[in-house]
């Protein structure tokens, strides 16, 4: 699923993964920790954990997650997010809330995009691909 994801990237962006053998370097590390998770963006000067834990077994999890390691926020933390979409915050459980923080920094250029795979999906639990 990891390599499938990868090969998602590839295939819809100009981005390309190569294996490494210094790992002193920055590189990604996929790991099933806890959870489906990563940091956004670099983090540190070695690897950068990407978890693909229990249940984090589907290609939109893992492509959703390689976004984070790429830089990518959520879709729904852009400051025109509420033009789009409404967070129904009661909803939401209070220990994730600060994925639905909006981040008034982030650039909001590029069309707000519904279908993204870094867009949260109200009935789903896991963020869809497009093939
Ligand atoms: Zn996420």
């Amino acid at each position: 699923m990891v390599m499938s994801g990868l090969s998602h990237w590839q295939t819809h962006t100009c981005i390309r993964f190569a294996p490494v053998n210094n790992t002193e370097y920055p590189h990604l590390q996929f790991r099933r920790l806890s959870g489906c998770r990563s940091g956004v963006g670099i983090e540190g000067s070695s690897g950068q954990n990407i978890s693909i834990g229990d249940n984090c077994h589907k290609l939109g999890i893992v492509v959703h997650e390689i976004g984070h390691a790429l830089g990518f926020y959520h879709e729904i933390r852009r400051p025109d997010r509420d033009d789009h979409v409404i967070i129904n915050e009661e909803n939401i459980l209070r220990n994730e809330l600060f994925n639905f923080y909006k981040l008034n920094w982030l650039d909001v250029s590029i069309k707000y995009d519904l279908s993204s795979v870094m867009h949260y999906h109200s009935l789903l639990e896991y963020p869809r691909v497009k093939k």
